[in-house]
């Protein structure tokens, strides 16, 4: 029987990590702040940024949100973005995406100072990861390497096949696997005969946005599957494909009128030798993640 990688447990046990490592801190006289900028009303956004002020808190750090409207321009957000830049009480600053569409998000993210730069999206942290030397690397990513190594599964010399080539997920997971003497191949869109890759995969990471994309046929028995997957789904249809006959997640369907299916099949997860779920896998270590950039930003700023 495939075993279950608990990630709300994992992002449990760093969160915690983190808070000693705060108190440790506050005895210098240090508190790491994270300023989160949050424009508009976007529904999913909202919920987001909630949960990270409220783990802030939880955990001892500073926390300020900051909320423009949706109409704000991109001039007015860089001036907000530089003045973060300065402010001493501030260590890591995330703006949650999306962006309204007039706002230049690209130009935005580049903006903020790569030591204060918690997402890891800025080209020079993404350099610094390519080069071997992370600073501060994209929190989800960071998150699939810390479920690996917590759960005590190898990963030098396994083959880790990443599907998805994304700037957030995609890319730095496969670097970061690399540097973890993983062999590593990345697929895309274009890639042919796809399932003839994922079935060599010790390790196959799942960062494309497609529900249940991975079927078992594309998966070699035993492997460790690691599914980045986020799809809500919202018919009937839909659910049958993935959950049939599973009454916990049809209750919750009834109640809710939607669930969280990942990028992987659950037929797909009976072969594998371990897997992360959804939710409740990768999703719980991306704040856990975010929480620590924050403070390995606060010391890093501060030569520690
Ligand atoms: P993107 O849309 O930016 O990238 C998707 C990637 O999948 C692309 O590289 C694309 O290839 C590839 N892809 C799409 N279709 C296929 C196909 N048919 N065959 C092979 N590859 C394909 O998505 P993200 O990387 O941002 O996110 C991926 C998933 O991870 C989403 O479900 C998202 O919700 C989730 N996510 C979860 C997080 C978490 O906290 N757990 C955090 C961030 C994302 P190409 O480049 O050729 O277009």
């Amino acid at each position: 029987m495939a075993r279950v990688l608990d990630g709300a447990a994992i992002a449990a046990a760093i969160k915690g990590e983190v808070a000693e490592e705060v108190k440790a801190l506050a005895k210098q006289g240090i508190r790491p702040g994270l300023a989160a900028v949050l424009v508009g009303h976007v529904p999913a956004s909202e919920i987001y940024v909630a949960s990270k002020v409220k783990t802030c808190g939880e955990l001892g750090l500073c926390s300020d949100l900051i909320t423009p409207p949706d109409t704000v321009t991109t001039e007015e957000m860089l001036d907000l973005v530089l003045a973060l830049n300065n402010r001493e009480d501030v260590d890591g600053i995330l703006i949650q995406l999306p962006l309204p569409k007039h706002v230049e998000a690209k130009f935005l993210l580049d903006s903020v100072s790569p030591d204060k730069d918690v997402d890891g999206f800025h080209p020079v942290n993404a350099g610094k990861l390519q080069a071997g030397r992370p600073a501060l690397a994209p929190c989800t990513p960071a998150g699939v390497i810390e479920i690996l190594k917590r759960s005590g599964l190898p990963i030098i010399g396994q083959h880790a096949v990443v599907v998805g080539r994304s700037d957030i997920v995609g890319k730095p997971v496969s670097m970061l696997l690399l540097h973890e003497n993983a062999t590593v191949t990345i697929c895309h869109s274009k890639t042919r005969d796809l399932g003839a890759i994922t079935r060599q995969a010790d390790i196959l990471v799942a960062a494309i946005g497609r529900p249940g994309f991975i079927k078992p046929e594309m998966v070699k028995p035993g492997a460790t599957i690691i599914d980045v997957g986020i799809n809500r789904i919202t018919t009937r249809e839909e659910f049958d494909q993935f959950f049939a006959g599973d009454s916990k997640r049809e209750a919750a369907f009834a109640k809710r009128g939607s669930t969280i299916v990942g990028d992987v099949h659950p037929k797909a997860f009976e072969l594998a030798g371990a897997y992360t779920p959804v939710p409740g896998g990768v999703g719980p270590l991306t704040i856990a993640m975010l929480m620590a950039n924050t403070v390995r930003a606060a010391k890093l700023r501060r030569g520690l």
